[in-house]
């Protein structure tokens, strides 16, 4: 019998296996043994297995350079899928995933109130209506995967605090789940989840340290670090939206003082708005990022100045994030980064004059491009990660469409 750590060994390989085909369908045993550094029998072993069990096919004969064929193998891409959902304030969206986290199938549907039951019963309908679908296609599903706004507790998958929906506070998104649908559940805040959409599909392409920083009407990090995500004990690790940058600043529901998100969140930068621009360009009260970015583009120097002000704050957040974490790429989304060039030339500058000049130099700041929203995107590739890490307990039967 195996002892466990050698259970353990054997899933880290072959996961990393199955990344490697993920990343890159079409290469040869032999290109995986340079890949992994594992020795070429070891490499054919852990092959044999994923082919039984249905997760790799091979695929035609591709030549080699010195002239030798051999076969190429990739993901199957009928094998595992995924149920995702993102669970937001005013909607759920939910998809079929395919192991290479590719939507087939998408659904939405807004809320009407800001209760819980809405939120549950919402969930529960199209939840049950996707897995109708994978039904009718004869796929078979590993896993729910959730994403919510956090703060969060990930490892009960529970929602802490969501700010105006006091029922929500408290929910265990997971334990729900888990009670109405015979399957894995798991839940994690959308900054978490739109990291691994960058990672598998995005600006993280290629990179094991990065960080997602989601500067929305709250402000989070999903971090992943060393080929993972990032938890921290509790699974709140990334809320940089609440770590301070005035210490004597005005107080937060979070319990601290001046903290992040009251500079540079979209509420905050909308709030100041209303004040300083309400009057003549918002009639209907519809004021918008989109509109103060087209105003600071027009050259209106109170939007020029509320955008350039809040990248200034967030490059501070960023500046702390780099010190803690030193990631090799960090990515820009949610709602203020449509706030355009002017913002996005503010957070550099900002982060630039509070970080060592070498470690600004050899750290990447991008704009997420993603036309998906990625907190969305990511949920197909969570339930998928989490199958790939733990293939042997993975049977047979879980895989259709060999
Ligand atoms: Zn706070």
């Amino acid at each position: 019998m195996r002892t466990g750590n050698l259970v353990d060994l054997q899933d880290h390989n072959l996961s990393r296996i199955l990344e490697l085909l993920r990343e890159n369908g079409g290469i040869s045993r032999q290109d995986l043994v340079e890949m992994t550094g594992l020795s070429a029998s070891g490499v054919s072993k852990l092959v044999g297995e994923l082919i039984d069990k249905g997760l790799v096919v091979e695929d035609t004969i591709i030549s080699r350079n010195k002239g030798r064929r051999a076969i190429s193998l990739k993901l199957n891409p009928n094998s595992v899928h995924a149920v995702g959902v993102r669970l937001a304030r005013h909607s759920v969206q939910c998809g079929l995933f395919n192991v290479y986290g590719r939507a087939l199938f998408t659904t939405t549907r807004d809320f009407r109130t800001r209760s819980l039951a809405e939120a549950k019963s919402t969930l529960e309908e199209l939840i049950g209506e996707t897995l109708e679908e994978s039904k009718a296609r004869s796929l078979k599903v590993v896993g729910i995967g959730v994403s919510a706004p956090g703060p969060m507790f990930s490892h009960e998958g529970r929602i802490v605090l969501t700010s105006n929906y006091p029922e929500w506070t408290g929910f265990s998104v997971k334990e729900f789940l888990a009670s109405r649908f015979d399957m894995p559940v798991y839940v994690e805040h959308d900054a978490n989840v739109s990291v691994l959409a960058e990672k598998w599909f995005g600006k993280g392409v290629g990179s094991n340290n990065l960080v997602y920083v989601m500067v929305d009407r709250g402000v989070g990090a999903g971090i992943f670090y060393d080929g993972k995500l990032y938890r921290g004990n509790h699974g709140i690790a990334g809320e940089i939206g609440h770590t301070t940058i005035c210490y004597d600043g005005p107080p937060c529901e979070c319990g601290n003082r001046g903290c992040l998100e009251m500079y540079c969140s979209s509420f905050a930068v909308l709030t100041q708005a209303r004040e300083v621009l309400a009057a003549e360009t918002a009639p209907d009260g519809q004021l918008t990022i989109d509109v103060i970015a087209r105003m600071a583009r027009e050259g209106d120097p109170r939007a020029l100045q509320l955008v350039t002000e809040a990248g200034r704050f967030l490059g501070i957040g960023i500046a702390n994030l780099i010190n803690a974490y030193n990631p090799e790429r960090i990515i820009l989304g949610g709602e203020m980064s449509k706030a355009g060039e002017p913002w996005f030339r503010a957070v550099k500058e900002s982060v630039r004059q509070r970080t060592l000049p070498e470690v600004y130099s050899g750290t990447e700041i991008h704009l997420s491009e993603l036309e998906t929203d990625p907190a969305f995107l990511g949920t197909g590739s969570l339930v998928i990660s989490a199958a790939f890490e733990n293939v042997s307990e993975l049977q047979t039967h879980d895989v259709t469409g060999k």
